[in-house]
């Protein structure tokens, strides 16, 4: 009889207690029923995808590569005027991550009836979902005095509404699979403190903020977590739009040429002094999409280099 027992209690010393039958758990004095620990995961099996919005360049493009180096298979999506640079993405991956899939995929996130596609297709090409990183952000640089209605309404589609969308689609997705999962936004440092002359883009990334929270609080019941990532000057496409507002509004008279506002803001107001690269932001989320944030849930997680201190 205890010849018999011998293999099997060997076997648990390497097993994780979550893994053990719980006859086993139960009868052992150190997992006796009121010191059992439940753990639950927020993490599925090894087989993990992704779904990145806005990844044709910048920040996006940056966590679709770091998502792909970690073993996911990825989804790009951007505008269908952005297709080539989808597909250069997805080429970019094959190569340096031989084995893993990539799958482009161009939609608008304003509009759920395309997201819903978007995650339908990415689930029929890559397999089951497990993180949705809802990245796709635009920007503007205007007083709130001159704002027109389209502009604040354009600034909350693709912010608010084309996030809101991702993780509305991405949980109902979860939840049908019966799988945990992780939903991720692009929030900023401006919803924190925000930045004169991006009012209407503060505004909209303190939606992010409160929106990732909410959905943290309705979706803990189903292992979703939910957080967002607050990135502060980085080098892409947007910041240019940013300088040159900024050069146009605050500089030419006093002799401001373009490039020289990131400049400043770099130089004054990072303590680390360095602009970020998009790098910088995908390794926060490399980092929140795997399983070491398991118990991390509505955070907004700053990344910039030393200017906002929460
Ligand atoms: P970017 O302009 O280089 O990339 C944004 C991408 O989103 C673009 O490829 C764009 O085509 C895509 N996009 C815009 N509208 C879309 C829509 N309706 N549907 C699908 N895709 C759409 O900007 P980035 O700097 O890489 O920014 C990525 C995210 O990070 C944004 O949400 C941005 O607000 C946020 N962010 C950027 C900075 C920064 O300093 N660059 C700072 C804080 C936050």
């Amino acid at each position: 009889m205890m010849l018999r027992r011998l293999p099997l209690l060997k076997a648990c010393v390497t097993t994780p207690h979550l893994f053990r039958p719980r006859s086993l758990i139960a009868s052992t004095p150190a997992f006796s029923s009121s010191k059992v620990r439940r753990i639950t995961t927020t993490s599925p099996g090894p087989h993990r995808t992704a779904i990145v919005t806005g990844s044709a360049r910048g920040i996006g493009k940056a966590i679709a590569l770091r998502l792909a180096r970690d073993g996911y298979s990825v989804t790009v999506n951007d505008l269908p005027s952005l297709q080539s640079e989808l597909d250069t993405v997805c080429a970019e991956i094959h190569s340096a991550y031989p084995g893993v899939s990539a799958y482009a995929h161009a939609a608008d996130v304003t509009s759920p009836d395309e997201v819903s596609s978007l995650v339908a297709a990415s689930v029929a090409n890559i397999g089951p979902l497990t993180t949705m990183v809802a990245n796709a952000g635009i920007a503007q640089v205007k007083p709130l005095l001159d704002l027109t209605p389209e502009d604040f309404t354009k600034m909350f589609a693709v912010n608010v509404q084309g996030v809101h969308y991702c993780y509305q689609a991405a949980a109902k997705q979860l939840i049908s699979q019966n799988t945990p999962g992780k939903l991720i936004a692009a929030a900023s440092i401006v919803a924190f403190k925000p930045f004169g002359l991006l009012g209407h883009y503060s505004a909209s990334k303190w939606a992010v903020r409160g929106l990732s929270q909410v959905y943290a609080m309705e979706l803990a019941q189903h292992k979703i977590t939910v957080n967002a990532y607050a990135p502060g000057i980085v080098d892409t496409n947007m910041w240019e739009v940013i300088d040159e507002g900024l050069v146009l509004r605050e500089g030419k008279e006093k002799g401001v040429k373009k490039g020289d506002m990131l400049r400043k803001f770099s130089e004054e107001k990072i303590a680390l002094g360095r602009t970020s690269v998009p790098e910088d932001v995908a390794n926060l989320v490399g980092c929140l999409a795997s399983k070491d944030a398991d118990y991390i849930t509505g955070q907004t997680m700053v990344v910039d280099g030393g200017i906002v201190y929460t």
